[in-house]
């Protein structure tokens, strides 16, 4: 079973979103799991403290590299090799490829942060792996590890309906999807092409296969290149 462990400070927030749709049916009939780890169980004193002030001085607080580690050594199990990947808006951003490795091997085990960030060492003394889901800022990594499942859960076998519908999606051909359209014929005097209702299978593979390509030259002309330089 495909399994995702969280470190966070908030696991109430879990599963949130994903307990519901197809995710959260895959969770409820064991297709994957979710744990949450709570990092404040492992937090020092009285007031189970997980962060400090930076060193250097500046602004807010950052998550203690010592009480991390102590909750990573209690809630992962030696020989688990599911990538430990650290959500922080300094590593590469999630793509649809990397989505589809993680969602092949075993599960992940996600660490969120929450403030400033994680100490930086213990990135080095956990093998962590930092993992961005774009170029801006949240306030914690919850919703970052939230997007990641999403994203993984619904490749797994025997959540989405239909195996083949996650295939031709945007990113999967490196190209953006055709338009879609679905009943009424017309909308507001909008027509649906004509092509789609011909019946003739190659010329709407064909339509569509230009259309994804228009979309993509307009929009993303960077995934042209980017598919052009890996070929
Ligand atoms: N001071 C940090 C931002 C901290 S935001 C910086 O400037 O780089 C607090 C936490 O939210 C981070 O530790 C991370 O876990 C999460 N986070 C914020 N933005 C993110 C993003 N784009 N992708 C993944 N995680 C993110």
């Amino acid at each position: 079973m495909w399994r995702a462990s969280i470190f966070t400070l908030f696991p109430g927030m879990f599963p949130g979103p994903l307990g519901a749709s197809l995710a959260g049916e895959g969770l409820s009939r064991g297709v994957w799991a979710l744990e949450t780890h709570d990092i404040r169980d492992h937090g020092l004193g009285r007031h189970r403290a997980v962060d400090d002030t930076p060193a250097g001085g500046g602004p807010g607080m950052v998550i203690r590299a010592d009480v991390l580690a102590a909750a990573l050594d209690s809630g992962i199990a030696a020989g688990d090799s599911r990538p430990r990947l650290l959500l922080s808006p300094r590593g590469p951003s999630l793509r649809q490829q990397r989505v589809r490795s993680l969602a092949q091997g075993e599960g992940v085990i996600l660490i969120c942060g929450r403030f400033e960030g994680v100490d930086e060492r213990i990135i080095a003394a956990r093998g962590l792996e930092e993992i961005s889901i774009g170029d801006y800022i949240l306030s914690g990594g919850e919703l970052a590890a939230m997007i990641l499942l999403d994203a993984c859960v619904r490749l797994l076998p025997g959540v989405m309906g239909k195996e083949a519908s996650g295939l031709e999606e945007s990113f999967e051909s490196g190209l953006l999807e055709y338009p879609h359209f679905t009943r009424p014929r017309e909308f507001e005097g909008r027509e649906i092409p004509d092509v789609l209702l011909s019946g003739d299978h190659a010329r709407i593979k064909a339509w569509r296969d230009a259309e994804a390509l228009r979309l993509t030259r307009e929009r993303r002309p960077d995934l042209l290149e980017a598919d052009r330089k890996t070929r």
